[in-house]
């Protein structure tokens, strides 16, 4: 007797830390995966959030200092930290931290950060 055997469909996807690509099974991991499981494991899920789900964020250093943000954008070794969009093409970051907005946005290496928060003010 021959047993069924069911052919698993696959979907592939690169990673936005490593750059590797890594598969799964369809229908497996939520649409909006955008890192590899073991990158996943070294980042804060509220931080994997911010980058699908721009609401109220705020992150912590290493040195103590936070910083609080709207979205993020996740490449390589880096996290681009941004504020709701101006209307003007610009990010800034709402509170006028370390004497500068970052219009732009404020780049920070992924392993200079100790914590992260979703909602930290409530929802
Ligand atoms: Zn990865």
């Amino acid at each position: 007797m021959v047993g069924i055997e069911k052919e698993v469909k696959m979907e592939y996807q690169v990673c936005l830390v490593c750059e590797r690509r890594f598969g799964y099974p369809v229908g497996t991991l939520p649409e909006d995966t955008i890192i590899c499981p073991p990158c996943a494991r070294k980042i804060p899920r509220s931080l994997l959030k911010a980058c699908v789900d721009p609401f109220s964020y705020a992150l912590g250093l290493v040195d103590g200092r936070f910083i609080e943000f709207t979205e993020a954008d996740i490449r390589g070794e880096w996290v681009n930290l941004k504020g709701q969009a101006d209307g003007h093409g610009d990010h800034p970051l709402d509170k006028e931290m370390w004497g500068h907005r970052f219009f732009r946005g404020l780049e920070v290496r992924l392993d200079r950060i100790a914590w992260c928060a979703d909602a930290p003010d409530g929802s």
